[in-house]
């Protein structure tokens, strides 16, 4: 599939602070692209770069292929600050000065006011807004003139749950109509729900990339003892979906790659002649899962 963003080896300081670190990365298109991490894990850093907004002090990008120009620039849309527009100027109006600006005309404002969901307010003045709104808004201008992708920082931070919900369904649905998307969120809940690759960022290193159901799988893990840990031990190695153990004097913890149930580990230990005297289940919250993963990597 066609890379629409191109990542090689970026760095970028801040005197001492290492924002980003010799990041590299590739979005294709139609992804809906993550990039997760902690407050000042370089998440805004990289957005920033990727717009020109800040220039990188090693590395370089591409966009659709190529080193970005003018046009290129046209084909991307973006909301990274928190919405402003004039205050006492209608959403009409205000998309009438974007779309000046933009050096576009106005025959897209009626459609991306009504795939915000703003068309019916679109006569009250942006000050009557609620945030959500005012966000839906920002969303409707990056629209404007029908960019091929949407880059997004944060852009559920500090709306009610509707607002939350409301912007994530309009993610989806830019989404499905072919726009590639690049959403930076330190939400591992949020990544979840709506992207379908993801990049973790930890002080401003990636510490793995891939698609979001195989990045952030949950494996499941058992404590388990027998009489013989190590026959124990050696046995488990033989599962089919085996991963790992950590073993420890009376007790041994396994993690597996896909879903196993107690009773089907049970029954395998039965049929390969090991008693078990303790088999318990650990079930890992998604936060817990993707904090050990940033720990596990520090
Ligand atoms: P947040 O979610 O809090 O915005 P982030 O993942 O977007 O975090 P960045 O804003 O990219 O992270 O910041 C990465 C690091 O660079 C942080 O340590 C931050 O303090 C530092 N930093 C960012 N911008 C500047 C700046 N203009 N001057 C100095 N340091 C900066």
């Amino acid at each position: 599939m066609e890379n629409i963003l191109t990542i090689s080896n970026i760095s970028k300081r801040y005197g001492k602070i290492h924002a980003v670190s010799d990041l590299s990365l590739e979005v294709k298109r139609g992804q809906v692209f993550g990039i997760l991490g902690p407050n000042g894990s370089g998440k805004t850093t990289t957005l920033s770069v990727i717009l020109e907004l800040i220039r990188a002090n090693s590395g370089s990008f591409q966009w659709f292929g190529q080193t970005p120009d003018k046009e290129s620039r046209k084909r991307i849309g973006s909301v990274i600050e928190s919405p402003n527009f004039f205050p006492y100027l209608t959403p009409v109006i205000n998309l009438k000065i974007v779309a000046d600006i933009k050096n576009i005309g106005y025959d897209d404002i009626e459609r991306v006011l009504n795939l915000t969901g703003l068309f019916d307010r679109r006569n009250s003045r942006f000050k009557t807004f609620s945030f959500g709104m005012k966000q839906r808004l920002a969303v409707a201008s990056a629209l404007l003139g029908n960019p091929e992708v949407l880059i997004l920082d944060e852009p559920t931070n500090g709306l009610d749950p509707q607002g939350i919900a409301y912007i994530r369904e309009l993610i989806l649905l830019i989404a499905s109509q072919g726009i590639t998307i690049i959403i930076a969120s330190h939400l591992l809940d949020e990544v979840q729900k709506i992207c379908s690759h993801v990049a973790v960022l930890s002080s401003g290193k990636k510490l793995f990339d891939g698609q979001v159901r195989e990045v952030l799988a949950i494996s499941d893990s058992f404590d388990l003892a027998a009489t013989n840990i190590e026959l124990l031990v050696n046995t488990v190695k033989f599962h089919p979906s085996f991963r790992s153990v950590i073993t420890n004097a009376e007790k041994i913890q396994v993690f597996f790659k896909d879903h196993v149930s107690p009773e089907e580990l049970n029954r395998f230990f039965i049929h390969h002649d090991v008693i078990l005297t303790h088999l318990s289940e650990r079930k890992r919250s998604l936060e817990q899962h993707f904090l050990e993963l940033l720990n596990n990597n520090k």
